[in-house]
């Protein structure tokens, strides 16, 4: 068994003659928490989207828990373990958090029964479990479009939890939280990473240094660099990329 959960070998990303990746080379080791950064329009969102089978690759190899995923569709890639969290969160504003959640333990299962059959021991302990985890007790029962943008997003994080993935794939979460709202997401996903492999996508550097143990800088398709946060930001090449770029895309560099 290897200890690599995804490896990424020479990918290439073709679209009408314009390459959005261009042999891309990245692994995560399991249980490994990793931040990808990089300017607008580098690749990291059609990176995500060929992991997930959304894109296909126009060559390259992509292999998740040691087997390629090559003739797999997205919602077959969802099985094998892999869960991807969207920008903006998709909850039912009608149901409760609690509700939710219940539904997403229930997912491979009938809707109906989800909604209104009774959960089990075992799915209420759960439900119970990702509650206190995402940190939303005192609003379990509420409906949740009374939530604040944070709390959306920490509940849409513990719905994606619930699907048990192996691998967890978050697209900016943090974009337009609260300082206080950042640093919650940020615990959360340091919580989850004790027991998951994540790939964080994010542009707001206070949060990536919360976070980021290892940091990918993505440019033009490909990787430019990887290392520790400090590494990565005293890389000459990085700081010109961000230089050139920092007014569209308000990442500092
Ligand atoms: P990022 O998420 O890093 O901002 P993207 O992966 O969204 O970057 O996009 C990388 C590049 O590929 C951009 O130049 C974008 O315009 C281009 N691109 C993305 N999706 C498509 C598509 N479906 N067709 C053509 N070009 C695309
Ligand atoms: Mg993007």
């Amino acid at each position: 068994m290897s200890e690599k959960i995804l490896q990424i070998e020479n990918l290439t990303v073709n679209f009408d003659g314009f390459r959005a990746l261009n042999n891309l080379n990245f692994s995560l080791d399991t249980g490994e928490l990793r931040v990808i950064i990089g300017p607008n329009g580098a690749g990291k969102t059609t990176f995500l989207d060929v992991i997930t089978g959304k894109t296909k690759p126009t060559t390259g190899q992509v292999t998740f828990k040691g087997k390629s995923i090559k003739g797999n569709v997205e919602y077959q890639i969802a099985r094998l373990g892999v869960g991807r969290k969207f920008q903006t969160p998709r909850i039912y504003l009608n149901l409760t958090p609690r509700e939710n959640l219940e539904l997403s333990c229930n997912r491979y299962k009938n809707v109906w029964n989800a909604l209104f059959g009774k959960p089990s021991s075992a799915e209420r302990r759960t439900v119970a479990g990702l509650i206190e985890t995402i940190g939303l007790e005192t609003k379990a029962d509420l409906k949740a479009a009374l939530l604040s943008h944070g709390e959306k997003q920490r509940l849409e994080i513990g719905m994606l939890v619930a699907q048990s993935p192996d691998l967890l794939l978050v697209d900016e979460p943090v974009a337009g939280l609260t300082d206080e709202e950042t640093e919650n997401v940020g615990n959360l996903l340091l919580a989850l990473a004790e027991s998951h492999s994540i790939i964080v996508i994010e542009h707001d550097m206070e949060f990536v240094r919360q976070i980021a143990r290892k940091v990918t800088v993505l440019h033009q398709g490909t990787v430019l660099c990887e290392g520790s946060m400090d590494e990565v930001q005293n890389d000459p090449r990085v700081i010109e990329v961000y230089l050139g770029k920092q007014e569209d895309d308000h990442a500092a560099a």
